[in-house]
């Protein structure tokens, strides 16, 4: 019976891992491996590393930490969760572990353009012709020309967000003709967005700048970015009856424990910031608040 079992090992799942092994806690970090993290080039709003760190080495130093402390990250996939008396079974790869408590810290995974193959987009992503995060990078595109795949009131808000960094900027119908209803219009014209109507499914790299093919031809941008929504990596969770919204964001209390007694959740899986200092932030709560509970049950007692 381990005290906590982490399911993911992104900032979030890593950052607990040290506090609880920290806690002198019986844990297990069970990740397979699709950080959203490791898809950082360079992270230059994460505050201690004045000329950036790229997302790959943030996570192995966190990972070295977490060792040094006896949390290993062990590669598996966790495929069911189920409660019983004591806490926790968690299934995964053909083995049952069992916990007092489980955090999870799956994040989310962003949807990628239509049609653009997995080589394509991760050489676009590393030259930052392609981006999905403007809260973490609008910052590298000011003054520069952008275009936005997306419609809809989510593509219009993204938008208009890249607004305040640069006026260049272009939204791409996904399918043939956008979705706009007429405050989305209104709100898109006033702040001088250009939009074309796609289908997208064809692009090219030209240096380090993207080509989008649109319904008006072949389009060049300083950097593209995805506003197609996200895959939320709740559902083991959302199986034991943790409540969440619409999308599929995990709700949780102020201490980061879901409606599920002992299930507690961290990071991107979280509705909040998708930002990495965000999951570090929750994680710690998340982590004192398991050692207090377990703590007042009496369980961790040296
Ligand atoms: C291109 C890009 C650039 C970004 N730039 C920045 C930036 O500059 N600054 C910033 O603060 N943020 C940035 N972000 C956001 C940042 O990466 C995320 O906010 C952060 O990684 C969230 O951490 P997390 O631990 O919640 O989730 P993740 O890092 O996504 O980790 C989740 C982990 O859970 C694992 N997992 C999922 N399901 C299971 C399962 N069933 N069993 C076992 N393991 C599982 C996954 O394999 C993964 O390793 C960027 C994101 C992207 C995509």
């Amino acid at each position: 019976m381990e005290d906590c079992i982490i399911i993911g090992g992104g900032p979030a799942g890593l950052t607990a891992a040290i506090y609880l092994a920290r806690y002198h806690l019986d844990i297990r970090l069970f990740d397979c491996g699709t950080s959203r993290a490791a898809l950082i080039p360079c992270t230059h709003n994460h505050a201690g590393y004045p000329d950036g760190i790229a997302g790959t080495e943030l996570v192995e130093r966190m990972r070295r930490q977490a060792e040094k402390y006896g949390a290993r990250r062990e590669e598996k996939r966790v495929e069911k969760l189920e409660r019983d008396e004591e806490g926790f079974r968690v299934h995964a790869q053909g083995q049952v572990f069992r916990a007092r408590s489980v955090l999870l810290a799956t994040g989310v995974f962003n949807l990628h353009p239509p049609g653009m193959d997995d080589a394509l987009h991760d050489e676009a992503l590393r030259r930052g012709a392609l981006r999905y995060c403007p809260v973490c990078d609008g910052y590298e595109v000011t003054d520069k020309r952008v275009g936005v795949i997306g419609t809809r009131q989510h593509g219009t808000a993204e938008t208009l967000f890249i607004r305040t960094f640069t006026r260049d900027l272009t939204l791409i119908a996904p399918d043939a003709e956008h979705d706009l209803d007429a405050e989305c219009i209104t709100s898109l014209d006033e702040a001088g967005v250009a939009r074309v109507d796609g289908p997208c499914g064809r692009y090219r790299l030209e240096g380090d700048r993207l080509a989008v093919e649109t319904a008006r031809g072949w389009m060049s941008f300083d950097s593209v970015y995805p506003a197609l929504g996200s895959h939320i990596r709740s559902e083991l969770a959302v199986a034991l009856g943790a409540r969440a919204n619409e999308d599929g964001r995990l709700e949780v209390s102020d201490h980061l424990e879901t409606s599920v007694r002992n299930l507690f959740a961290a990071g991107d899986v979280v509705e909040g910031l998708d930002q990495i200092s965000n999951a570090m932030g929750q994680a710690g709560v998340a982590a004192t608040r398991i050692r207090n509970r377990l703590a007042e049950e009496r369980a961790v007692w040296r």
